[in-house]
């Protein structure tokens, strides 16, 4: 049985169950360890801490910020970051705002093509950090579509008529950021990202430690050829199920074995990073939105 899950989502952004639910699940999975991770937010993990104390499973606070390249969408995931810091709740603050707005300006394509769906609802049903997977909520309550792809496929996908690109760091401030606050950052769901290879040496100098591997659905060739990436560049190879409640990703809570080495690695990482000052960071200007 699996015993360790690096990559789960909450309430807190768009995972459909609260950090006290998902680790009380954890628990009933036979989990040891999960680290929580929800985009552009750490207002789940005091709730998730308290939650593994009181069920007997260890968290591991976790940060996912979405990042941009041309193209297309990287994740890049903290672990072990001061999240109390103000200067990294700053940051953070600014980030989810960007959604905020992006999701309005998502609703209004959608009103402009008929769909009567609404801001506040979005956000009602967001509580938190809003992403696309709260509006696809809102168009499934008004049957606009029968399923959350749906939504994505012929809506709010990246070549969808009503999305809107919203404002984002780059991968390597993504890694910045999460240094300069002790974190240690990792490369998520890497498989299909162009010229990964060529890349990794840009996103190591920028402070990257470790690459998933062990991630949701990839299939045995996949894992195997990113154990070869990790190995050869050095890399933790962390992973996990991108788990967000059903219905939202295919792998479920702890569907997908993560060597329990991987917990070690990261937090001796995370110490040897404390034994230095945090590099600094700064936001870049906003006007690089797109
Ligand atoms: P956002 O951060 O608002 O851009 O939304 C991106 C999130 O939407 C991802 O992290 C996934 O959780 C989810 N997502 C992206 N594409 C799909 C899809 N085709 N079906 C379901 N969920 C998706
Ligand atoms: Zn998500
Ligand atoms: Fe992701
Ligand atoms: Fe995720």
């Amino acid at each position: 049985m699996n015993t360790v899950d690096l990559h789960t989502h909450t309430t807190a952004s768009d995972g459909l169950f609260s950090p006290t639910e998902l680790v009380r699940r954890a628990k009933e999975a036979g989990l040891h360890t999960i680290a929580v991770a929800d985009h552009d937010t750490s207002d789940g993990l005091a709730e998730a801490l308290e939650a593994g104390h009181t069920y007997g499973v260890q968290v591991i606070p976790a940060v996912e910020i979405n990042t941009d390249v041309p193209g297309t969408e990287v994740h890049v995931l903290g672990y072990l970051p001061d999240y109390q810091q103000p200067a990294f709740q700053s940051v953070l603050t600014t980030l989810r705002d960007a959604r905020a707005l992006r999701g309005q300006r998502m609703v209004e394509k959608l009103n402009a093509l008929g769909i009567p769906v609404r801001w506040e609802r979005v956000r009602e049903i967001a509580g938190g950090s809003v992403g696309r997977p709260h509006v696809a909520q809102a168009l499934l309550e008004l049957g606009v579509v029968t399923t959350i792809g749906e939504a994505f496929d012929r809506y709010i996908g990246r070549n969808g008529p009503a999305y809107v690109p919203r404002y984002k760091l780059t991968p390597e401030d993504a890694a910045r950021f999460i240094s300069s606050v002790r974190g240690v950052p990792v490369l998520a769901h890497p498989w299909g990202l162009p010229n990964l290879e060529g890349w990794i040496p840009r996103l190591k100098e920028a402070g990257v430690a470790g690459i998933e591997v062990y991630y949701g659905d990839y299939s045995d060739e996949v894992v195997e050829a990113l154990a070869a990436l990790a190995r050869h560049f050095g890399l933790i190879a962390t992973g996990g199920s991108d788990y967000h409640g059903p219905g939202i990703h295919p792998t479920p809570l702890g569907g997908r074995y993560v060597p329990p080495e991987a917990v070690d690695q990261l937090q001796a990482e995370a110490e040897a990073r404390r034994q230095h000052p945090a590099p600094a960071f700064e936001l870049p200007p906003p006007e690089e939105e797109k």
